[in-house]
């Protein structure tokens, strides 16, 4: 059955209209699905019974129910979602004072294969729908008991990959008569899709794009990435100082620190050089351990000393801590756990 929340403001207004009811009669359910939030159709009063039966008839409401929590309520948190078809997605809440994240998956396991990811180990099943990934958010809203106010695209998959539903998703959530988040609270993180990149460019959308580095070298780089081989750096950087130009905005570039693997001075010297053409923002990240990978977290002295080399030749950089990674909060380690049990 066809998910309600696949549907943009227009399809919704167009179906209302199908089924001969005005206008305003779209306008009323979309202010129950996306500002009361509601979650049963009976809730919806002040809809006609004839709209709610047809509506019942042929969508669903519910895109997305919690299967298993794990993790702390005030700090970070990771939901196994389960989507209408059985299938389960994870999605981590974090909290850091006022600012509530959630970070979404957008397809259930991925094709890419990312040395340190456990999604990437654990193979891919589909994409998304754009109904399921708010139907992660708006649990994340009812898990929260409040308001998400930062989303990212960072769980599970590659938006990339799933780029028309991922854009849909972040639309609807970004839009201004319903739940209303700036789209610089949203961000699409990419591990170097050159399209995906470039087609987002054109969008005139000002979401926020990540793109995962690690590497500033080539032969480094395809061995934790292997969408290197298909992207590598030459066609990648250009791509994304382009973006940047284009759109404005800055692009962050995330770095996961591996001891003895990627965090030495002579390859941070080498990432300034790479990007000093490009306006952007460096996140060092110390790896979550994973069991398919055998590296390890570099020494405590070298994420500080990392970021002193970036940012005194003029790079901007911030050493963040990995959260979460005592509840397998590294993409896809829950969902992987589950399976391998
Ligand atoms: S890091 Fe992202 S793109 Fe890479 S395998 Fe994991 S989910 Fe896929």
């Amino acid at each position: 059955m066809n998910l309600i929340h696949n549907l943009s403001k227009a399809e919704l207004a167009e179906v209302c209209l199908s089924f001969g009811q005005p206008k305003y009669r779209s306008d009323q359910l979309w202010q129950w699905l996306y500002v009361k939030k509601a979650s049963d159709w009976e809730s919806m009063k002040n809809l006609p019974s004839d709209l709610r039966d047809k509506l019942i008839d042929k969508f669903s409401l519910q895109s997305a129910v919690t299967d298993k929590i794990d993790g702390n309520e005030d700090e970070t948190r990771k939901v196994l979602a389960k989507l209408p078809d059985g299938e389960c997605v994870e999605e981590v809440l974090l909290v850091d004072g006022d600012r509530k994240t959630v970070c979404v998956s957008c397809q259930a396991g991925c094709k890419f294969k990312c040395a340190f990811c456990a999604s990437g180990q654990a193979g891919f099943t589909r994409n998304l729908e754009a109904g399921e990934m708010i139907g992660q958010f708006l649990l994340a809203e009812e898990l929260f008991n409040d308001r998400i106010n930062n989303l990212v695209f960072m769980g599970m998959g590659e938006p990339f990959d799933n780029y028309d539903n991922v854009m849909k998703a972040a639309r609807i959530i970004n839009n201004e008569d319903g739940i209303n988040l700036g789209a610089r609270r949203i961000t699409i993180s990419t591990c170097g899709i050159v399209p995906g990149i470039k087609k987002m460019s054109e969008e005139g959308l000002q979401f926020e794009l990540s793109v995962s580095l690690h590497a500033p070298v080539d032969e480094l780089r395809s061995r934790l990435l292997p969408v290197n081989k298909q992207y590598p750096l030459r066609e990648l950087i250009p791509v994304c100082g382009d973006y940047a130009e284009k759109t404005g905005r800055i692009i962050t570039f995330e770095y996961t620190l591996i001891k003895g693997v990627n965090d030495s001075p002579a390859l941070a010297e080498k990432l300034v050089k790479l990007l000093r053409p490009i306006h952007c923002h460096v996140n060092l990240i110390p790896l979550s351990p994973v069991a398919e990978f055998d590296g390890v977290p570099p020494d405590k002295e070298t994420g500080p000393m990392f970021v002193e080399l970036l940012t005194d030749s003029g790079t901007n950089a911030t050493l963040r801590n990995s959260r979460g990674s005592a509840i397998k909060a590294a993409c896809g380690q829950l969902r992987y756990a589950e399976r391998e049990e």
